[in-house]
């Protein structure tokens, strides 16, 4: 889940994070109000889920009202690579002498916390990172040791930062890592840190991930869930009680069993398909479960057939069978469907769903001709 750079900043400063302080509003009146809060100049920055809104026109310098209520009134409103601006946060104008890059992002592939320091701050750091990778210092943190004070001492050292700041800067880094540990976040990241006059360390700017799944244990975060820019499919699965996640093709796919479900989605790529979703029914897999699936996966307009990979355990076919034929009375799928059922009482299953002729329906007896066959559904092809 991602935070607006003010409910970063609002956490950061929960864990003595040095930020700028501000307000936010949601018209132009209270930009006004909170401006005269805070004092000129004050900066009026445009809150969205997405970085670059220095160059779009949505961070602006106001040095008295007018101003506010003239770049309040070119921000609100105003589209960022896709995001509308409702909000703004008016903050107190900060002088600027240097701008560092300081992040901390979970890697999984090293199953540890990464913390990254450059120099090169304020701009693009994808663009620092391929053209001159050197000018980022970082290093995995050891889960069971933490992140140790001299550690973030020698990594603005190895980042080239100036003397007098190594410990400011490795403090700020210490923080950081607290925050991103004490929230539970995915990602932490200050683009800029910025150096003051007075060679102070403040945080500019934020971007905040928090673990979704760790949110019930942060009742301060889970607040700021905004079902707004959820995934509708992510969201009726949930309020379903299915395990769902939305992928990027157009075949639909539901099986029992993480496992199965995973290495599904493996077999359907291989004969050239493209997943529409993850979707584990569990263990059970009863009537409504399945109706629910169906109406999660078909909800999703991209998709253009559906895989259904049951292996019978403790499940039983027969019983998928009659829920898949309830299901199609209920949830009405317009899109082809490819039934592989294996396992406790396949055959009786297999029989209901041919006595039952469903609509658009085809049984598979393998996973591999399950996959082919809707591979080719999705194609538009006969089978
Ligand atoms: P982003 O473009 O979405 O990353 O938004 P930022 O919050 O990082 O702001 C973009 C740029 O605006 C920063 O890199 C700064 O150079 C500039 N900026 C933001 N706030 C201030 C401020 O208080 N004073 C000055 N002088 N510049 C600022
Ligand atoms: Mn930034």
């Amino acid at each position: 889940m991602d935070l607006l750079e003010y409910q970063g900043k609002q956490l950061f400063a929960r864990h003595e994070i040095p930020v700028p302080s501000g307000i936010p509003a949601r018209t132009v009146d209270e930009a006004l109000a909170a401006a005269e809060k805070i004092g000129y100049p004050c900066v009026v920055k445009a809150q969205v889920k997405i970085g670059g809104r220095g160059k779009a026109g949505g961070v602006k310098v106001a040095a008295n009202a007018e101003e506010v209520r003239e770049h309040s009134e070119a921000i609100l409103g105003m589209d960022i690579k896709g995001f509308t601006v409702y909000e703004l946060w008016i903050e107190e104008a900060s002088e600027i002498e240097a701008e560092y890059y300081a992040a901390i992002v979970f890697d999984r592939s090293a199953r540890a916390a990464l913390v990254m320091l450059s120099t090169q701050g304020g701009m693009d750091i994808e663009q620092v990172s391929a053209e001159t990778p050197e000018a980022i210092a970082t290093l995995h943190v050891d889960p069971l040791l933490g992140f140790q004070p001299f550690e973030a001492r020698r990594l603005a050292f190895e980042a080239g930062i100036d003397a007098d700041l190594i410990r400011p800067i490795g403090d700020f880094l210490t923080r950081l890592y607290e925050t991103f540990i004490a929230e539970e976040a995915l990602l932490v990241e200050v683009n800029p840190v910025i150096i003051t006059p007075e060679r102070k360390v403040r945080a500019l700017d934020s971007k905040v991930t928090l673990d979704p799944s760790a949110l019930y244990r942060h009742e301060e975060n889970a607040k700021l869930r905004d079902p707004s820019d959820e995934d509708p499919q992510e969201q009726m699965a949930r309020d379903r009680g299915l395990t769902y996640v939305k992928l990027d093709g157009d075949i639909g796919i539901l099986g029992n069993g993480a496992g199965l479900v995973m290495s599904t989605l493996d077999v359907v790529a291989q004969y050239g398909g493209e997943p529409a979703n993850f979707l584990d029914a569990g263990g059970g897999s009863k009537a409504d479960a399945i109706t629910g699936a169906v109406e999660v996966i078909c909800s999703n307009e991209k998709v253009k057939a559906v895989l259904f990979n049951i292996f019978g355990g403790i499940t039983r076919c027969d019983e998928v069978a009659n829920g898949l034929i309830e299901a199609f009375a209920t949830a009405k799928p317009t899109v082809p469907f490819v039934v592989r059922l294996d396992g406790t009482n396949d055959v009786e299953g297999r029989k209901i769903l041919a006595d039952a002729k469903l609509p658009g329906v085809h049984t598979a007896a393998t996973m591999n001709e399950a996959a082919e066959m809707v591979v080719a559904l999705a194609k538009g092809e006969s089978v």
